[in-house]
C-alpha cells in the first residue's frame, strides 16, 4: 500500500502534479515549493499504483547528491527494491548507457572519463604533437569549442566554418576525436553525444528504451542544453516526460543551457499540463522576501509568485569585514555558537561565488577544529597525488591511455626525459598506435627506461588481477614507488594521508558484502542474496516496463551501473568482487556488470568525491551557489558579496550576464531555511592580489525592513545608499520618483544609535543627500551607461557630491575607471 500519509501532506496542486495521468507535464514554480518533492513522490506514487515499474523509469537529476538523495527518499516511501531504475545524472545515464552498448558505441567496455583538465591536457597534447601555434589556437579556446559543437550535437564534418581560424579549429576537433577514440577515452561532453548518435542509428536499440522508459522525470530541467533535450526528445518519445524547472534559477547558461527549453517542451511535447506551485515551504518570509526583491530586478521573467506560512522568521543577517580573513573569522565564530547551541554542522553550510574564495574559510574552521566537507572545487580525486595513483589504475586497466602514460611515464621521475618522449610520441604518431605500442620500436637507453616502466604497470595489471579492489590500489601504491615519492618530500604528508584515502575510498565502493556500492547514502539498497532471488522472481510488482522487449538484448544486457558508474541508481547491482556475475534485473534481464575497477574509475571522474571530513561524520558543508542549487540547509553563510565577484566580473558588463548573477543570488538566498547570513569584505587576496572591493549592488536590492546589519555601514555611497540613510527608521523606505528616497514610518533613534549612524533625529543624513545628487546626475548604480572614448559600461559605485562627484563604472572592454561626473559625459542607455 502506498502510505497515504505522503499524499496527505502535499497541497492541492501538489496532488495534482503528482497524480496526473500519463501525459506529458511542465511543473513550473519558484525555490522551495516542492518540485523536488513532487517528482519524488510522483515516481513512488506511479510505481505503487501499479503503472509502471521500477525499470520503466528513468530520472534525470542535476547532481549526483541530488540523485542519492532522491534515492534515499524513494527508499523511505517504498518498502520495494529499486533496483532497474535509471537515476542520476544526464552524464552519469549515458556513461551507464555506453557502458551496456560499447560495442554499438565503438567503445571498449572499460572506456575513461576524460574530465575537463584531462581533456585540457589531453587538447594541449595534440597541438603539440602537429605543431600548432597555441598562440593563436589557445588550447583552452580550442576546449571550449569542441565542447561548444558536442552540446549542439555537432561533430567536426557537420560543423560549419566560414573563415580560415573556425576551420583550423574543425580540423583540430576530428583529430582530438580520433585521439581519444585511439586512446579509448571519453570527455564529458561526448558522453551525451555518444549517447545519442547511438540512439539515433541504431534502430532496434532506440525502440527498446523508448519502449522501456514509459516515465521520464527530469529535475531541474531549466538547465538542460541542447543536446540534452534532443536526447530527452528521441528517448521521450513514447514516453510521459514530466518536467520541473524555476527559470528563475537558470544558472548555467555559461555552458550551454538553454531556459528557452521549457518554451520547446511545452510546445515539441504538446504538453497538456502545466503546473504552477506557489507556496514555499522551505523558508522564512524575511528570506524568501529577500529573494522575491532581488529577482524582480529581471526582466524575462516567466512570471510566478511565492508565498509562505512560514511566519516572518529572523531577518537577514548583513555582516561588513575589513578583510577575508576577518569574514572568515567571523563566520567561524558565529558557526561555533550555532553548533554550541545545537545546530548540527550539516545544517550550515557556507556558499561562495567562486572556487578560489573557499580556501581563507577553509584555513579558518581547520584551524578552529570543525570538520567541514567542500563539494566541487579542488575536489578529492582532482588533487594532483590523487590524480598521479588514477593514472596508475588507468593503465593498468587501459595500457593505451596515453594521457595517464604521459602523466605517470616519469612520475615519480625515472630519468625519462622530454626528447625521450618525444621521440615515442612520433614513434606513436607514424604507426598510428598508442604510446604502450610504440615503446618497442624506441632504442637506446630511452627504449629501455621507458621499457621497464612499462614491463612495472603490466606486472601491476598482472599481479592484482585476483586481489580485492583496495589491495590492488595499495600495491599500485607501493609498486609504483607513489608512496615512496611522497614519503620522501619534505610536505608530504598531506598527500601520502590522502593516498591512503583512495584505498578507502576503493574499500567503501566495494562494499562490506563485497558489492559495488560507490554511494554511502545508498548501502541499504545494496540486494543481499535472497533479495535477488525475489527480484528475479518479479517482487511482486507490475512489470509493464518494457520488460519483454528487454529480452533480444540480453546479450548486452543492461549497465549494472549502480553506483559503479557513478549514478546513484540502485546502491549498486550485485557485481561480486573481483569477479564478475550475472545477475537479472527486476525484468529478468541479465545484467553485465562492468569490472569493478573500471567503475571504480567511472565513479572517481564523475562523483564529485569529497574527503576533508570522514564519511559519515557531522560536517560543515562549503560550497558554490552553482553547487548548491536544488539543495537546503538550516543555517547558510553567504560570503563575499562584492563587486567583481558577485556580480561577477565577466558577467557584470552585459545584461544577461548580470541577469545570470542575480539568479544565481536568487539561488542562494533560497537554500536557507531558517537564518541567512550575507558578508562581504572591504578587501580580499584573490589569485594572489589584494582587491578593494565595493559592496555588491545586489546587498541593495534586498527589502530593507527584512535584514539586520551587524556592522555599520560606512563606505562610500553604496553603503549609504544600501543601509546606513535607512537604518534610523523602524519601518520600510520607498523610494519615489518624484523625490528620491521618500522615508516611511516612525523615526527610532534607538536603531540608529545601534546601527551605529548620526542621530539626526529623523532629517536627512548625508546619504540621503548624495542620493538625490546621484540623481541629478541621472545615474544609478547598475545602471549601463556609454562614453565617448571607453565604450558601454555599467555604474558599479558612486561618490561624492556636487563638483566632486565621482562614479565608478566597469566597461566592457576598457575595464573599471573611476570618472569626474562633472568632466566625464556619461550618456545613460
Ligand atoms: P528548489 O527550486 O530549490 O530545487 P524545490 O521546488 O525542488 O526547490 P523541494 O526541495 O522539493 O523544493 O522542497 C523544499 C522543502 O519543502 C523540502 O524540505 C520539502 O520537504 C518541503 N516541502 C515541500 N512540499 C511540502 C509540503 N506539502 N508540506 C511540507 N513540506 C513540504
Ligand atoms: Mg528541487
Amino acid at each position: 500500500m502506498f502510505p497515504d500519509h505522503l499524499l496527505d501532506k502535499l497541497n492541492d496542486e501538489q496532488l495534482a502534479a503528482v497524480t496526473l495521468p500519463d501525459e506529458p507535464a511542465l511543473i513550473l514554480a519558484g525555490a522551495g515549493s516542492g518540485k523536488t518533492r513532487v517528482l519524488t513522490t510522483r515516481i513512488a506514487w506511479l510505481i505503487q499504483q501499479g503503472r509502471v515499474s521500477p525499470s520503466g523509469i528513468l530520472a534525470v537529476t542535476f547532481t549526483n547528491k541530488a540523485a542519492k538523495e532522491m534515492l534515499a527518499r524513494l527508499g523511505a516511501m517504498l518498502p520495494i527494491n529499486l533496483r532497474g531504475m535509471w537515476i542520476g545524472t544526464f552524464h552519469g545515464l549515458c556513461n551507464r548507457f555506453l557502458r551496456a552498448h560499447h560495442r554499438d558505441a565503438g567503445l571498449p567496455q572499460t572506456f575513461q572519463i576524460l574530465d575537463s583538465a584531462d581533456q585540457l591536457s589531453a587538447i594541449k597534447r595534440l597541438l603539440k604533437g602537429l605543431n600548432v601555434d597555441d598562440q593563436k589556437y589557445p588550447a583552452k579556446n580550442l576546449q571550449h569549442f569542441i565542447n561548444n559543437c558536442k552540446e549542439e550535437g555537432l561533430r567536426a564534418e557537420k560543423t560549419p566554418a566560414h573563415d580560415p581560424q573556425s576551420r583550423k579549429f574543425v580540423e583540430l576537433y576530428e583529430e582530438y576525436d580520433r585521439q581519444c577514440q585511439r586512446e579509448g577515452v571519453v570527455d564529458f561532453a561526448e558522453l551525451l553525444l555518444r549517447s545519442y548518435e547511438v540512439l539515433l542509428a541504431n534502430e532496434p536499440l532506440r525502440e527498446h528504451y523508448q519502449r522501456r522508459f514509459r516515465h521520464i522525470l527530469v529535475d531541474e530541467f531549466q538547465d538542460t542544453n541542447n543536446l540534452q533535450y534532443k536526447w530527452l526528445k528521441l528517448l521521450g518519445r513514447q514516453a510521459s516526460v514530466f518536467a520541473v524547472g524555476d527559470d528563475d534559477q537558470s544558472i548555467y547558461a555559461f555552458r550551454g543551457a538553454n531556459v528557452g527549453n521549457m518554451a520547446a517542451f511545452e510546445r515539441d511535447f504538446r504538453v497538456q499540463h502545466l503546473i504552477k506551485l506557489e507556496q514555499n515551504y522551505r523558508s522564512y518570509s524575511n528570506i524568501l522576501d529577500c529573494a522575491n526583491e532581488l529577482i524582480a530586478n529581471n526582466g524575462n521573467r516567466l512570471g510566478k509568485n511565492l508565498r509562505t506560512t512560514r511566519g516572518h522568521g529572523e531577518p537577514v543577517r548583513i555582516y561588513e569585514s575589513m578583510t577575508d580573513q576577518q569574514e572568515a573569522q567571523w563566520l567561524v565564530d558565529e558557526a561555533q555558537n550555532l553548533i554550541a547551541g545545537g545546530k548540527s554542522r550539516s545544517e550550515i553550510a557556507v556558499l561562495y561565488r567562486s572556487n578560489a574564495q573557499s580556501r581563507v574559510i577553509e584555513s579558518a574552521l581547520f584551524k578552529a577544529g570543525i570538520p567541514y566537507r567542500v563539494y566541487g572545487g579542488l575536489r578529492f580525486f582532482e588533487r594532483a597525488e590523487i590524480k598521479h595513483a588514477l593514472a596508475y589504475l588507468r593503465l593498468m586497466e587501459n595500457p593505451h591511455d596515453d594521457t595517464a602514460f604521459l602523466r605517470v611515464v616519469n612520475f615519480p621521475a625515472r630519468g625519462i626525459g622530454a626528447r625521450s618522449m618525444e621521440q615515442l610520441s612520433d614513434i606513436a604518431r607514424e604507426r598510428q598506435c598508442s604510446l604502450h605500442q610504440a615503446v618497442p620500436y624506441l632504442s637506446g637507453k630511452a627504449g629501455k627506461t621507458i621499457g621497464d616502466f612499462v614491463t612495472m604497470v603490466d606486472g601491476l595489471r598482472f599481479e592484482t588481477a585476483g586481489l580485492r579492489l583496495p589491495e590492488a590500489v595499495d600495491q599500485m601504491l607501493e609498486t609504483s614507488g607513489l608512496r615512496a615519492h611522497y614519503r620522501a618530500e619534505k610536505e608530504g604528508q598531506e598527500r601520502l594521508e590522502n593516498l591512503d584515502e583512495l584505498v578507502n575510498a576503493a574499500a567503501n565502493f566495494i562494499s562490506d558484502d563485497g558489492m559495488v556500492s560507490g554511494i554511502a547514502g545508498a548501502k541499504g539498497f545494496g540486494l543481499s542474496g535472497s533479495e535477488q532471488a525475489a527480484l528475479a522472481e518479479g517482487a511482486g510488482f507490475d512489470a509493464t516496463g518494457g520488460g519483454q522487449g528487454d529480452a533480444g538484448f540480453g546479450a548486452d544486457g543492461l549497465a549494472a551501473g549502480g553506483g559503479a558508474d557513478g549514478l546513484a541508481s540502485d546502491g549498486g547491482p550485485a557485481i561480486a568482487d573481483g569477479a564478475i556475475a550475472l545477475v537479472p534485473d527486476a525484468d529478468g534481464v541479465l545484467d553485465l556488470p562492468i569490472p569493478p575497477l573500471a567503475a571504480f574509475l567511472a565513479h572517481a571522474s564523475l562523483e564529485a568525491g569529497d574527503n576533508q571530513a570522514e564519511a559519515g561524520q557531522d560536517a560543515m558543508q562549503l560550497m558554490t551557489v552553482h553547487a548548491a542549487k536544488g539543495l537546503e540547509f538550516d543555517v547558510v553563510f553567504l560570503t563575499g558579496l562584492e563587486e567583481g565577484l558577485f556580480p561577477h566580473e565577466n558577467a557584470a558588463a552585459e545584461t544577461s550576464g548580470l541577469e545570470e548573477e542575480r539568479r544565481l543570488m536568487y539561488v542562494a538566498i533560497t537554500r536557507a531555511r531558517e537564518r541567512l547570513y550575507i558578508s562581504h569584505a572591504q578587501t580580499r587576496m584573490l589569485h594572489g592580489q589584494t582587491r578593494y572591493n565595493v559592496r555588491s549592488r545586489f546587498l541593495g536590492e534586498l527589502p530593507e525592513g527584512c535584514c539586520k546589519w551587524l556592522t555599520p555601514r560606512i563606505s562610500g555611497y553604496a553603503a549609504q545608499q544600501a543601509g546606513s540613510v535607512k537604518a534610523g527608521w523602524k519601518r520600510d523606505w520607498k523610494e519615489s520618483r518624484s523625490t528620491g528616497w521618500e522615508e516611511l514610518g516612525e523615526y527610532d533613534a534607538k536603531a540608529a544609535r545601534r546601527a551605529d549612524i548620526p542621530d539626526t533625529g529623523g532629517g536627512p543624513v548625508p546619504g540621503w543627500v548624495q542620493k538625490q545628487q546621484a540623481s541629478d546626475a541621472g545615474l544609478r548604480l547598475g545602471q549601463s551607461v556609454r562614453h565617448a572614448k571607453f565604450g558601454e559600461g555599467v555604474v558599479t559605485n558612486i561618490e561624492g557630491s556636487g563638483s566632486d562627484a565621482r562614479a565608478q563604472i566597469n566597461f566592457r572592454s576598457a575595464g573599471s575607471k573611476w570618472l569626474a561626473l562633472s568632466v566625464a559625459k556619461l550618456e545613460p542607455l
